[in-house]
């Protein structure tokens, strides 16, 4: 075939190198949109370019979240981003992967068999307490109402550890309920159930119990705070029961620990909501809740959308959303399945209790948590050791590339400032003790060098939220 001579121009600029090309050699859009459409391949580059300097994902200790997947979870994932997980009708063997999932974790934690549980994907935990704490508020409200409250006299309340996480202080602003917060203190490095007793009253819509609480990884003791409820409800008719905000602990926990007791085996715990991109290991944002049983879940919350001619129940904030972390969350249980998970979980444990120990060796600090609940490091400097901070180490290891941060505690115990590592599931031992090695040439950097030090009283250097 010929070539007219606009075609052989037009494939030159084809070939042309992407670093030799106009668009590289200007400044891009940035806030107004540009005029005219640039090469796909150079878009790409520019916009890839453009992330360049941001920190490498594995190498970062602060988040909970997951940051890394196999080939062909990505693989399945990217092929499915265009299905909508709302259009249940248009995508029904979407909407029934999503079915599969919730029984799969209704079973996990261990919902009664004769009760009918029924439960939802959603973009993450956020969205999942924000239904659970709206489920809890209109069931308060229907009982209330038939024990003849008068619903105006005060705000319903919600009582919850300073241990929360923000999406809780979000669902009591926007649905104006009154935060009861139990302070943590160094007694009570989680929920102090006597406490809980003492705010309890008949406007309360119910108690949030955190398995995996963000700042330290603790567990709250859900189980005495089950028996404490019991109690009380067996006095009462304005009963008070149990959302667990399991995030980070409701995926962990049933492989590692199943013996342990916090989940619909205790009488009280109507709800419970995890993070999938936790360590359910898929990359966010997918979240789950499930309710012990329908009863739990006022009608109003439930909408019906068309499926397959017919109708199906949804509960959720948002409407239309990619599909495609749903399929991602059934790729891993698949996959995985129980054994699998339960492997990686415990070699994620193991990385946790390794680093502990080596922190613990140094001898500057005091250890929090050592990965014995969830794999979560955390620890505190010594008193009067050195000269140095907990956010002048996190600036060194950020040196190396690791995102580590320090952060004071909430509440009563602000004056502490901790530093906290989340072992995920792509961090192996190799990599930890990488990490190990740089942890102990920043302190030996700190130790010798003339540099300037944080002011110990400035606390926002390095936040975090989740
Ligand atoms: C991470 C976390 C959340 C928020 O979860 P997202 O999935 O990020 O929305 C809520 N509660 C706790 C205890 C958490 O650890």
């Amino acid at each position: 075939m010929l070539y007219s001579r606009n075609d052989k121009e037009n494939s030159k600029e084809l070939l042309a190198p992407i670093f030799g090309t106009r668009e590289e050699d200007r400044e891009i859009p940035k806030y107004v949109l540009g005029k005219s459409p640039i090469e796909p391949r150079i878009a790409y580059r520019l916009v890839k370019d453009e992330l360049l300097d941001e920190g490498n994902a594995r190498q970062n200790l602060a988040t909970f979240c997951q940051t890394y997947m196999e080939d062909e979870a990505t693989k399945l994932m990217s092929e499915t981003l265009e299905k909508n997980a709302i259009d249940k009708s248009e995508y029904p063997r979407t909407a029934e992967l999503e079915n599969r999932c919730v029984n799969m974790i209704a079973d996990l934690w261990n919902a009664p068999k004769d009760q009918k549980y029924i439960g939802t994907s959603t973009v993450g935990s956020s969205e999942a307490c924000m239904l659970g704490g709206m489920a809890m508020k209109f069931s308060w409200r229907k009982r209330a109402e038939k024990l003849g409250l008068d619903l105006n006299k005060q705000k319903p309340n919600l009582i919850i550890s300073s241990g929360y996480q923000v999406c809780w202080e979000k669902f009591c602003v926007y649905w104006d309920i009154e935060m009861r917060v139990v302070p943590m203190d160094l007694e009570h490095m989680s929920i102090d159930v006597e406490q809980v007793m003492d705010k309890i009253d008949t406007y309360t819509i119910g108690v949030v119990g955190i398995l995996g609480i963000t700042y330290t990884g603790k567990f709250d003791d859900i189980k005495s705070l089950d028996d404490k409820l019991e109690v009380y409800n067996q006095k009462t008719e304005f009963k008070v029961f149990i959302h667990v905000d399991a995030a980070s602990g409701g995926l962990f926990t049933p492989f590692i620990d199943p013996m342990l007791e916090w989940d619909f085996r205790l009488k009280n715990v109507i709800s419970i909501n995890t993070s999938g991109h936790k360590y359910g290991l898929v990359y966010p944002g997918i979240g789950w809740i499930v309710w012990k049983d329908e009863a739990y879940l006022p009608k109003e919350l439930i909408f019906e959308v068309s499926y397959l001619g017919g109708s199906m129940p949804t509960m959720a904030i948002n409407f239309s959303r990619s599909a495609s972390p749903i399929i991602g969350q059934y790729y891993n249980f698949l996959r995985f399945g129980f054994e699998g998970y339960r492997e990686i979980h415990q070699r994620t444990k193991d990385v946790a209790l390794y680093l502990a120990n080596e922190v613990e060796k140094t001898g500057l600090f005091d250890i929090y948590n050592d990965g014995s609940n969830l794999p979560i490091v955390c620890y505190t400097l010594k008193k009067d050791q050195v000269k140095w901070t907990l956010y002048d180490l996190a600036d060194r290891l950020q040196m190396k590339g690791w995102q580590v941060p320090a952060y004071p505690l909430p509440e009563k115990l602000s004056h502490i400032v901790i530093q906290r590592y989340v072992c995920r599931g792509d961090f192996g031992l190799n990599s930890a003790e990488a990490f190990m090695e740089d942890f102990k040439m920043s302190l030996q950097e700190l130790a010798e060098a003339s540099i300037l030090f944080h002011d110990s009283s400035d606390k926002s250097v390095h936040g975090f939220t989740h």
